[in-house]
């Protein structure tokens, strides 16, 4: 947005993992999808998946949409920083893809399920993990019927699985709940704007700044 102020990343650093994991429905992909809009240099990582493409959805840009035989040789070339069974498809995200986005000095946001988060974790990467919430139980049923993508029995699992994942959310760095769009993505981005603002990413700017204290201070001392 052009009232908004300039990129507030530091120049040259390698960039930082962002996780973003809720049960479905709770309506995470249209937050990150939002939230890469308004925040400069920061990327949605595209993970691999088995699944068919829904109506409207586009391989490249939805998901890489490949066959379960190519996704199992992906899995044992071990091109996959993470993969998971998640409602008996697989989902997995590139370990080339997103290693390249990083060295550039982009941010990256894995939008992935608490078992793919685990797995990242394990791989002692530094990651910044945010959950994302539905308001409740009740308003999350309510979202997965009124989507209608789902049979009745696909909407009963996916509120099982809900119930286990929301769980995991002390697991977590951050967290926000889903109850009205902007106000969500406003907390996400000051997510991401508050890990940009560490101390350890600002050093080489702060010592930039602070050099001029110390050529100020030289330049007062000298003899006239
Ligand atoms: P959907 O089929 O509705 O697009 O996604 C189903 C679930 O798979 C969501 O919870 C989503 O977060 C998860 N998912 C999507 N991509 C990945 C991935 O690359 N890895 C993992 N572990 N989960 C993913």
């Amino acid at each position: 947005m052009s009232n908004r102020a300039p990129v507030d990343v530091s120049q040259g650093r390698r960039g930082l993992l962002f996780i973003v994991s809720a049960p479905s429905g709770t309506g995470k992909t249209t937050l990150v999808e939002r939230l890469v809009r308004v925040v400069p240099n920061l990327k949605m990582s595209r993970s691999y998946t088995s699944r068919p493409a829904r109506s409207g959805e586009q391989h490249g840009v939805d998901y890489n949409f490949i066959s379960r035989d190519r996704f199992d040789a992906m899995v044992r070339e071990g091109a996959f920083l993470e993969w998971a069974d998640v409602f008996g498809h697989c989902y997995g995200t590139s370990a080339a893809d997103t290693e390249a986005l990083l060295a550039d000095g982009q941010d990256v946001v894995l939008v992935i399920d608490v078992q793919g988060a685990r797995q990242v974790r394990s791989r002692g990467m530094e990651t910044i993990g945010v959950f994302v919430l539905p308001p409740s139980a009740a308003i999350l049923e309510q979202r997965l019927r009124g989507r209608s993508k789902d049979s009745e029995e696909q909407v009963r699992r996916r509120l099982e699985v809900a119930r286990r994942e929301v769980d995991e959310f002390s697991q977590y760095e951050y967290m926000v709940i889903n109850d009205e769009l902007d106000p969500a993505v406003e907390r996400l981005e000051a997510i991401v704007r508050a890990e940009r603002a560490r101390v350890k990413l600002m050093r080489p700017e702060a010592e930039n700044v602070i050099r001029t204290f110390r050529h100020a201070e030289n330049t007062e001392r000298k003899p006239v």
